[in-house]
């Protein structure tokens, strides 16, 4: 596909550390003063608005309803396939590409940009359904460790099976979107009952989430061979868990109210196929899989993953460098096992990969791995500590892939903490 190409130059200005080269040319949706919400790409610091670039009838050639761009979502837009949304950022690339010369690109300026941080940047798809999974070992032997057997730190199923369950929906927001601390049930004392109160042990998951661009039919699987084809895009996703909720109500049913109050998203879409260039092998799985979750090729991507926490005042912390090739289980197999019963998917689908954690400790993907259950404190640089997420924090998920010199980032998925409300 042209747009990978690393050698391709824009006649747009890029900083070497922008997330947004002409290689990217991700999917978003947002919002200005002058009108309502449109469908947009992003080339270095600025928003590329696709309405304004349909109505220069650059995508006139291209066999779709134009008028999907300018929905509040993009569902309807993922909805049209891979066939013409990539075709929509081979087209831009095109546009923007230093050597172009059949129009005046300079002229296209002032109609098709907006400056980012003039754009108001929402939630980009209508999710139906998300569900969240548990796939990176280095993460289960992590918390298995902490509560159970260190000697047994994997249950019997996690080595067989891409472990999950079906998440909230509905409280799924965009980067920069304050969380309000949850309340709700727990038992800080074993010997006495359960009190209600403010979550105490407010945490982050870091997470891929990926995005459903093609539906399946009720009954129908999808093998680890169609998975790629249902897969639009990839965003970061911070999976927000109280923990002291989830301790007290997890058994036998599991997370619920710990995890359903917020997950932050980035408000990028990176499509795959702009993550081509980054594949690589996944972990080596023994005991050998069940065959309908065998595949072939390179399913994991090197993706560099990032967390810092910005309190009100005075510097960040950075608390862990991740990578997504680390999973243990991959998205293709994630979506053959979840439709191996027949479950249908529908676009705008979310699916979390769970949290990824590295081999090392700066790599741990939660403050519950970090401080080891809050045993050894993160030092921030205004001197104070955190064992967990203290209100005013902001935790912010960045995400890179570099090669070639070429840089492809997610933007950020940034979630301030903001008091708790208790029911007085
Ligand atoms: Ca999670």
């Amino acid at each position: 596909m042209r747009v990978n190409n690393p050698s391709l130059q824009s006649w747009v200005e890029v900083a070497p550390d922008s997330d947004f080269p002409i290689q990217n040319l991700p999917f978003g949706v947002f919002h200005h003063t002058e009108f309502g919400p449109r469908a947009c790409s992003a080339i270095g610091d600025y928003v590329i608005d696709l309405v304004a670039v349909a109505e220069h009838s650059f995508f006139d050639d291209l066999d779709f309803d134009k008028s999907v761009l300018s929905n509040r979502y993009l569902n309807n837009f993922i909805r049209c396939g891979k066939k013409i949304t990539s075709a929509v950022r081979n087209r831009l690339s095109e546009i923007l590409d230093t050597d172009h010369d059949e129009w005046d690109a300079k002229g296209l300026e002032e109609f098709i940009f907006v400056k980012m941080n003039e754009a108001k940047m929402l939630l980009p798809i209508q999710i139906g359904d998300y569900t969240d999974f548990y796939s990176s070992k280095e993460h289960a032997t992590n918390i298995g460790s902490l509560f159970r057997d260190p000697e047994n730190a994997l249950l019997p199923n996690w080595k067989h099976l891409p472990v999950g369950y079906h998440g909230r929906a509905s409280s799924i927001v965009v980067s920069d979107t304050p969380v309000i601390r949850p309340c709700g049930q727990t038992k800080p004392n074993a010997d006495e009952p359960p009190v209600y109160g403010p979550s105490r042990l407010l945490d982050f998951e870091l997470e891929m989430g990926f995005v459903i661009g093609k539906e399946s039919e009720l009954g129908q699987s999808i093998s680890t061979g169609e998975a790629e084809d249902h897969i639009f895009g990839l965003m970061l996703f911070n999976d927000w868990s109280a923990r002291d909720i989830q301790k007290w109500e997890y058994v036998p049913l599991g997370p619920f109210l710990g995890k359903s109050f917020a997950s932050t998203v980035s408000p990028w879409i990176v499509t795959l196929e702009a993550l081509e260039p980054f594949r690589m092998p996944g972990p080596v799985q023994d005991p050998e899989v069940l065959p309908y979750l065998k595949y072939e090729g390179l399913r994991n991507f090197d993706i560099n993953l990032q967390v810092a926490i910005q309190p009100e005042a005075g510097a960040e912390k950075v608390v862990c460098n991740s990578n997504f090739q680390y999973m243990y289980w991959n998205m293709s197999q994630q979506l053959a096992h979840h439709t191996v019963n027949g479950c249908n998917v529908r676009v705008g689908d979310m699916y979390a990969s769970g949290t990824i954690s590295g081999p090392e400790k700066g790599s741990y993907g939660s403050m519950l791995e970090i401080t080891w259950k809050g045993t050894q404190p993160v030092e921030m640089p205004d001197g104070s500590q955190r064992k967990f997420i203290a209100d005013g924090d902001t935790v912010v998920m960045r995400g890179w892939c570099e090669k070639d010199g070429v840089r492809i980032g997610f933007g950020e998925a940034n979630g301030k903490v903001l008091p708790a409300k208790p029911i007085a």
